[in-house]
């Protein structure tokens, strides 16, 4: 097939809920956006609808007073943002070049010409690459263990039950001391005898009495039964080598995420770990038209309303932008399309030249009104 070239206002990459909320409100304010997502690979465990594709219950979700299935809540999102006149395309982008606007993006069988870009393509929980960890029928994926305790720590299969987290970083640290309010008790299994965690979050954790540290270990494996789900999980202590099942009833991998920002590296600001840095008054980066919303800029709320709400953010920012109306961004400025810099406080606008004009009201018009 020959390459085609697409031009369009609004580019949106990824359709968990932060992208597939940028369509909906993109959609309904005219500029027919187009949204990119993975096509199915189950080598590289990518499918369409991000990481609610892989979650069962979600019952935080507002407006399911009973709860929904995280692959029916997505199948709505979805058919919102189509009903609408979002455009999808399923796609690997190759490349994108943000140096200029119209951005580039690149796939096998399209270059698409985008004149704002919002990127929403998430993150992805680590996992250890063990035994029994691996999603059901595989392993106990779905059915004891979890990468979120916050999706999954309030369901009946874990409440007043011994969970293990794994991990020693914040995200460790306060998926543990979450826990606690349903867990009888809660082990933190962690591989060195130093926490990653900030401050804080370990003073937390070292003082709830719920919770037990158990140092220098890694786990090998989670054992359990296909009815009754996880039952235990295989200890080894780092420095004696020596092994012991751990009985316990849920296991909690909390040993990080990653953004997937692999493509915009060199392009776009991102934090040592790879999430993109956006403004903390809107969802711009360094590259005025380029917009980041949900979990690919977010490293401490990661849920799928806090993420539909930046998607919110995103097309209400690319639409200002296309307004040609300043956007604030990390900087503290305000940029506007056509490249002139309203300084933080607000007092002097810097042209694309260089030239430099105070922000005030035109005093003879105000006069003249
Ligand atoms: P981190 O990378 O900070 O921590 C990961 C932890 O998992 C580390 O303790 C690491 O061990 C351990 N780990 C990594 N890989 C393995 C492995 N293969 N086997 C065993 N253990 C492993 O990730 P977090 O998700 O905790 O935090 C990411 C960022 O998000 C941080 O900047 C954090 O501050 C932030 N965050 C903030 C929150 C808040 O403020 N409310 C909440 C959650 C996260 P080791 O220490 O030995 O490397």
């Amino acid at each position: 097939m020959a390459i085609q070239t697409l031009d369009k206002e609004v580019v949106i990459i990824g359709s968990g809920p932060a992208g597939l909320t940028a369509a909906i409100y993109s959609a309904r304010a005219n500029l027919k956006p187009l949204l990119i997502d993975a096509p199915v690979d189950a080598h590289k465990q990518t499918a369409p609808g991000g990481q609610l594709m892989i979650t069962t219950d979600v019952e935080n979700y507002p407006g399911f007073s009973e709860g929904i299935q995280g692959p029916d809540l997505m199948i709505e999102f979805r058919k919102q943002a189509e009903r609408f006149g979002t455009e999808f395309l399923e796609e690997w982008i190759t490349e994108v070049d943000l140096s200029e606007r119209p951005f580039i993006l690149r796939t096998d069988n399209y270059i698409v010409n985008a004149q704002t870009l919002i990127i929403a393509t998430g993150a992805s929980a680590k996992w250890l690459g063990i035994p029994g960890e691996a999603k059901v029928p595989n392993g106990f994926g779905g059915n004891g263990v979890s990468a979120c305790a916050t999706c999954d720590g309030p369901l009946p299969a874990f409440r007043n039950k011994t969970l293990v987290v794994v991990g020693g970083g914040d995200t460790a640290m306060e998926e543990a001391t979450f826990l606690t309010r349903y867990a009888a008790k809660v082990y933190v299994v962690h591989r060195r005898d130093k926490l990653r965690a900030s401050k804080i979050m370990q003073d937390k954790a070292l003082h709830n009495e719920k919770i037990e540290f158990i140092w220098d270990t890694g786990v090998e494996e989670i054992v359990g039964q296909d009815d009754c789900g996880v039952t235990g999980v295989r200890l080894r202590n780092l420095k004696t080598n020596k092994e012991r099942v751990l009985p316990c009833e849920g296991v909690f991998i909390a040993i990080g995420h990653k953004p997937n920002t692999d493509l915009f590296r060199g392009q776009l600001d991102m934090d040592e770990v790879g999430y993109l840095k956006t403004s903390g008054h809107s969802t711009a980066t360094n590259i005025p038209g380029v917009f980041a919303c949900g979990d690919v800029q977010d490293s401490v709320y990661r849920q799928a309303v806090t993420a539909a709400g930046t998607g919110c953010m995103s097309a209400l920012d690319a639409e200002r932008f296309l307004d040609h109306l300043p956007v604030a961004m990390p900087s503290g400025e305000e940029v506007t399309m056509e490249g002139e810099h309203i300084t933080q406080d607000h007092r002097v606008i810097i042209e694309p030249d260089g030239s430099m004009i105070p922000n005030q009201p035109d005093k003879v018009l105000a006069k003249e009104k």
